[in-house]
């Protein structure tokens, strides 16, 4: 294993010890000391989980996370088999691609997400499978990550399919897992970092927000987009009641 394989393999795993390890606790309370800085009220208009609806994500966090494991262990190995389009030159593609593989990352997982959670929907497997998730109904973090496996394996087999069919380079890669771990708990932290005017400037309606996010473990069968809203608009499955709470800011 040479250095940057070595830099990319720790990275990663303390990604991955971030995501299950990382506590309600200590991000509602950044969420309050930020909002308390910019005296702005950041919560959204949603209750607090109880401690048992906290101990219940932490607990599939727990049963879940092998599968990670076991994803970051598959893409390893296809990698040493020299079976992925992962690069190492930046120069191979440019400065211009490496920026632009973000986004199609970006694009990529929302829509290859936005399908196999409206799979995952469908009755039998939402009995089965995804409930799990939905039995968070109050917005917490630990949600984030807390999934019965065979949700995770669906969700997380992107990134061994995406390797072998994009070319990729390790840094556009881990930027982009910190992206979707910060995106996630955000989403599901009950704070919505939007109100801030600096960042609500940048804001658009095709970017997911954490009252979209909320909605869905509100009322599950809308808003399905993890990042972005762009695939709930085009087939008409955005709560119709969205676009209201947002301009109330609620
Ligand atoms: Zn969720
Ligand atoms: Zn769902």
């Amino acid at each position: 294993m040479g250095l940057g394989q070595l830099v990319f393999f720790i990275l990663l795993l303390t990604l991955h010890l971030f995501r299950h390890f990382g506590g309600h606790k200590w991000i509602n309370s950044f969420m309050i000391s930020l909002g308390q800085k910019k005296n702005i009220d950041l919560r959204i208009d949603s209750p607090y989980p109880s401690i048992t609806q906290l101990n219940y994500e932490q607990e599939w966090k727990l049963k879940s996370q092998w599968i990670d494991l076991a994803i970051m262990g598959l893409c390893f190995l296809l990698y040493n088999k020299s079976s992925t389009l992962i690069y190492i030159e930046i120069q191979k593609y440019g400065i211009p691609y490496l920026l632009l593989s973000f986004f199609i990352l970006l694009f990529l997982q929302d829509t290859y997400f936005y399908f196999t959670h409206r799979m995952l929907h469908i009755p039998f497997l939402y009995k089965k499978i995804h409930q799990v998730h939905h039995k968070s109904k109050a917005p917490s973090t630990n949600a984030a990550f807390s999934h019965h496996p065979a949700e995770k394996f669906i969700e997380l087999l992107f990134y061994p399919l995406i390797i072998l069919i994009i070319p990729l380079h390790p840094g556009a890669l881990i930027t982009f897992l910190t992206y979707s771990t910060i995106t996630n708990f955000i989403g599901h932290s009950g704070f919505e970092i939007r109100k801030i005017p600096s960042i609500g400037k940048h804001h658009n309606k095709y970017m997911a927000t954490t009252v979209f996010h909320e909605m869905h473990h509100r009322y599950p069968n809308k808003n399905f987009g993890l990042y972005l809203t762009f695939w709930d608009r085009l087939l008409s499955s955005t709560d119709k009641k969205y676009e209201g709470r947002l301009s109330n800011n609620l």
